[in-house]
């Protein structure tokens, strides 16, 4: 590697410290190779942050949860001798709506018991469809095209389905906690895709115990990225957001504000919408160009109140709750277990984000906090502390959890996702066909596209 005033060299350029960006470079300098990793933030992690309270107690403000088949991330964890820690869910959990707050005792409530009639029924059809979608290639099965014409508020709103409006207003709400959009916003297809991408059940994306929110990095998950730091060295060069990648038959140039690295190849780590503003030349193809212009990520802001004890559980209260027709549509306990403190997290996705982030803070805190209320009782006006993040205004995220795809983009541009562009390669989360979305999708498409580089390399 050679360093001459901020031009710099090396083997590989990786563009975006997330967790795919950082696992790509992991693995290419595992494999004995030079590396530059450059980043726009002055962190590493991505849309991973995790916030400390003043006792030290870990919050993460972003992705924090991890569960059975997300096999990457956990071997991760194993290499780094890291913990986990179960998520917090002891007692019974909440549905507030129309104003009323239903208890129940089930990790799933028995929907099919109350008003919410056919939410489980649609719940388990689209897992029986997504056997039918591949998650290697969504594009290509048969009935792709007519499941991408078609958008997921139109397959729920059909007369066919008989679904009430309360009913509606569950599976709205169940489903913008997972993609942050409107159902109308998304694609049928790209729903099944994402289920196909998990295992074909979608009942594993929303559990806690035997689910995707099952366990939490003991510490807060911006260890495995600290970790992954400690291993890379001094490469990563923060506060350097790339503005435009070159490329001829010798080489790749990466220009960023403060360097400029050149190298035989190039990760893209970097979310859809943001790596479409990079320029790129010769330009991407159009194919590319149109699917990075039509991957947008949603909205979601995440509170997080910190209590002296977790009251809730004192109630029988697990604090997990889904509220379809709040501004606050989801709330988990996410208390440490090693700590006295009580941790409630709290978000709110879609339309509610975006009333919710126009609104003056004080009222978007009072907001929260009536809402938390009801749930809770009084106690949950008086958090010790408060933290909020809204990932939509975040310069170098614009969006969460995952970019989505509405009607007619997966089977007109989807299979260019991970396809190189000469010595351009792509991972982010969205790029993983297992766990798509995920931290376990970002290490995956890290761990995939440092493979197809050094298959190349061994030729
Ligand atoms: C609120 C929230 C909750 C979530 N909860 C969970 C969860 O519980 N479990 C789970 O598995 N997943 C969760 N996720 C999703 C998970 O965090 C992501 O899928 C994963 O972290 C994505 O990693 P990535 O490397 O693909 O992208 P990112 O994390 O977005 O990393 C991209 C990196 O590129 C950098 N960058 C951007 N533009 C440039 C540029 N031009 N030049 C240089 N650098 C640039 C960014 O700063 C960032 O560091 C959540 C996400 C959010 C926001």
């Amino acid at each position: 590697m050679s360093v001459a005033a901020d031009h710099l060299e090396a083997d590989f350029c990786i563009v975006g410290a997330g967790f795919a960006g950082l696992t790509a470079a992991l693995r290419l300098t595992q494999a004995g190779y030079s590396v530059f990793v450059l980043e726009a933030r002055e962190r590493v992690g991505g849309k991973v942050w995790t916030h400390y309270l003043d006792d030290g107690t870990p919050v993460d403000m972003g992705g924090t949860f991890l569960g059975p088949t997300q096999d990457r991330i956990y071997a991760l964890l194993d290499e780094f001798d890291l913990s986990i820690t179960p998520t917090p869910n002891h007692g019974d959990s909440l549905i507030v709506y129309d104003n009323q707050v239903y208890r129940y005792s089930d990790d799933m409530p028995d929907l099919d018991a109350s008003k919410l009639a056919g939410v489980w029924e649609t719940l388990r059809t689209l897992s029986k469809m997504s056997a039918e979608v591949s998650n290697q290639s969504p594009w290509s099965g048969p009935r792709a095209k007519e499941w991408d014409s078609i958008t997921l508020a139109q397959f729920i709103d059909a007369p066919s389905r008989n679904l009430s409006e309360p009913a509606r207003a569950m599976l709205r709400a169940l489903f913008i906690s997972l993609f942050t959009c409107e159902l109308s916003e998304i694609s049928l297809l790209f729903v099944l895709f994402q289920i196909a991408a998990a295992g074909n059940d979608i009942e594993i994306q929303m559990r806690v115990e035997g689910g995707a929110d099952q366990d939490m990095v003991k510490g807060g998950m911006s260890l495995v990225a600290l970790k992954m730091v400690e291993k890379l060295g001094d490469c990563i060069i923060f506060s350097s957001p790339v503005t435009r990648i070159e490329q001829n038959e010798k080489c790749a140039t990466v220009f960023s504000s403060h360097v400029v690295v050149k190298a035989k190849q190039v990760v893209v780590a970097v979310p859809p919408n943001l790596a479409g503003a990079i320029e790129y030349s010769p330009s991407l193809p159009a194919t590319k160009t149109e699917l990075l212009r039509h991957m947008p990520a949603g909205r979601c802001i995440k509170f997080i109140t910190a209590y002296e004890t977790p009251f809730w559980r004192e109630e029988g209260l697990s604090g997990e709750v889904m509220a379809p027709d709040e501004f606050i549509q989801m709330t988990l306990d996410a208390s440490a277990p090693d700590k006295e403190s009580g941790l409630l997290m709290s978000f709110a996705f879609a339309r509610e984000a975006i009333l919710l982030q126009e609104m003056p803070p004080q009222l978007r805190k009072d907001t929260l906090l009536n809402e938390l209320e009801k749930r809770f009782g009084p106690k949950a006006q008086k958090p010790l502390q408060y933290f909020e993040h809204d990932w939509f205004q975040d310069r170098w995220t614009q969006g969460c959890h995952v970019a989505h795809t509405g009607a007619g983009v997966i089977t007109s541009f989807g299979h260019v996702i991970r396809e190189p562009f000469g010595r351009i390669y792509w991972a982010t989360s969205e790029t993983s066909t297992l766990w798509n979305g995920n931290i376990d999708g970002a290490v995956r498409a890290g761990e995939y596209a440092a493979r197809e580089i050094l298959a190349i390399e061994t030729i």
